[in-house]
């Protein structure tokens, strides 16, 4: 029988999808640069299963039913351009293929366009879960060229995890680079999640905690509105020991490391005016992780606060509790934010509550959180922001306070909040109807004649000559 997918790059995630799509009755041909690898995998985790091997790119299209459906999981950039100019003259119109990597969205617009004038139908499609997910259901955001859809539709959603009501963590997201925009959001919120839990790691052992209390409180918190898969296996990971019996996670170097998608949605923010300000604060966080040289010189030097613990612990997690629930709703708030410029930008028409849904399960942020989410845009559609929401408005109003104390300690304790007082201060910001931009826009004025708006009169741009003297002339050139 002729194969359903071609699936090319058989790594860590390439090998647990096919297996996947294999167990739900696909039949995939399996292609690697390495010869070596489909050998061994067809001889391995492989064997007594549909999967048939390829040992060239025109082997692989050649044992594909037409329409031809190939996925390419491979190192993301110019591996894969190169693997599409190898493709194209292979395939005919009407053909899909997938880009399942990690690839820049501004990428994906490119070859969306490119490929769609050679009649292919590409889709950049984020793939999220790691290998676990992969092999068994992962979260699926695939995006591109519309008439791709019903052609992979079935496939896709029968690949993907499915959330507590059945429905599949995969839908169409958009056209041009949406798919991958989507998967850049999703890792640039796990990001700030996991900065969150961290923080929250060093307020737990300013308290004394040991690893076997921090385990059981993150423990806890997975049952209460906090249940996720990140907070899930950060207790697993507090009770992990090294055979010697030692708590393996103090042994670990603190120097995070990155691969990119956190700083592209940072970068993406600013280049779109949106206050991402709690992912941003997560990818800085990491890139001062990373200074451990300069910080283990700095420690004897700078001085400040000794940590002193709270004097009621369990009043103390509990409002810990609440603050981290209460800067999640606020990271999500932002990158939903995001979303819906980049939708609005691109003409995307981004599907929110489907995007939550999608990450509902299957993905490294998977939470029942998500199905809140999914519910408050069900609900209203074109929602302005999740803080208008009926069901977060409430949440971050009884939570609010908890955050503020717990920014609070942090600042008079010497510890480092960057996370959770983003949190905050946006909070604080977006709730503030008039505030002190008006003294930025005189500044701007007062030294580089740039105009400002009188609330009296928004949209006319006025020049004030401040000093009495000076031209009337004001600026349109000079921008700072
Ligand atoms: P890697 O990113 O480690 O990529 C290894 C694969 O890329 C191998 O099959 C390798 O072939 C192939 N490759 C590298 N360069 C070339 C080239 N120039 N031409 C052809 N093939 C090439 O694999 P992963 O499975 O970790 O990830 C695949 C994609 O999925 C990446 O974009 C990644 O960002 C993304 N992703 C990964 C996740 C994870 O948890 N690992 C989660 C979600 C997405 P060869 O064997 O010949 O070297």
């Amino acid at each position: 029988t002729k194969g359903d997918i071609g699936l090319i790059g058989l790594a860590v995630m390439g090998q647990n999808l096919i297996l996947n799509m294999n167990d739900k009755g696909y039949t995939v041909v399996a292609y690697n640069r390495t010869q070596a690898k489909v050998d061994k995998f067809l001889a391995g985790e492989a064997s007594g299963t549909k999967v048939q091997g390829a040992s060239s790119l025109e082997e692989l299209v050649g044992k594909l039913k037409s329409p031809r459906v190939v996925m390419i999981m491979i190192k993301s950039g110019s591996p894969v351009d190169g693997v599409i100019d190898e493709l194209k003259p292979l395939l005919s119109p009407g053909d899909v293929i997938i880009d399942g990597g990690n690839e820049d969205y501004r990428i994906t617009n490119r070859r969306v366009k490119e490929l769609g004038e050679a009649g292919i139908l590409h889709l950049g499609c984020g793939v999220s879960g790691g290998e676990e997910g992969a092999r068994f259901g992962p979260s699926l955001m695939p995006g591109g060229a519309p008439e791709a859809w019903p052609i992979v539709k079935d496939l896709l959603q029968a690949t993907a995890a499915k959330t507590p009501d059945g429905e599949p963590c995969c839908d169409f997201m958009g056209s041009g680079g949406a798919g991958h925009f989507v998967k850049m959001t999703h890792n640039g919120i796990e990001y700030g999640d996991m900065q969150l839990i961290c923080e929250a790691y060093s307020l737990m052992l300013a308290q004394g905690m040991d690893h076997d209390e921090l385990a059981a409180t993150f423990t806890e918190w997975n049952s209460s509105e906090l249940d996720s898969y990140l907070i899930e296996i950060t207790a697993e990971i507090m009770a992990f020991r090294t055979d010697d019996g030692e708590p393996l996670l103090p042994l670990i170097l603190d120097k995070a490391g990155q691969k990119g998608t956190g700083r592209l949605t940072a970068i993406s923010a600013l280049d779109f005016g949106i206050p991402v300000t709690l992912i941003a604060e997560a990818v800085f966080a990491r890139c001062l992780s990373a200074l451990k040289d300069q910080r283990v010189r700095a420690a004897p030097q700078l001085s400040g606060p000794a940590a002193s613990s709270a004097d009621d612990r369990t009043a103390f997690l509990d409002k810990l509790r609440s603050a981290l629930y209460a800067a999640k709703i606020l990271s999500y708030a932002q990158g939903f934010m995001l979303l819906a410029e980049a939708s609005a930008k691109f003409e995307w028409e981004l599907n929110m509550a489907s995007i939550a849904l999608t990450w509902r399960e299957g993905c490294i942020i998977r939470s029942a959180f998500l199905g809140n989410i999914a519910d408050a845009y069900h609900k209203d559609p074109s929602l302005e922001n999740l803080l208008f929401d009926d069901f977060f408005n409430a949440a971050i109003t009884k939570h609010e306070s908890a955050l503020r104390e717990v920014v609070a300690y942090g600042v008079l304790n010497g510890i480092a909040l960057p996370a959770f007082s983003a949190a905050l201060s946006f909070y604080d910001g977006f709730r503030t109807a008039d505030g002190s931009a008006c003294l930025i826009q005189a500044l701007r004025d007062r030294f580089g004649a740039h105009q400002y708006e009188l609330k009296s009169n928004p949209g006319t741009f006025i020049h004030t000559n401040w000093t009495g003297h000076g031209g009337d002339v004001a600026s349109s050139t000079y921008n700072a």
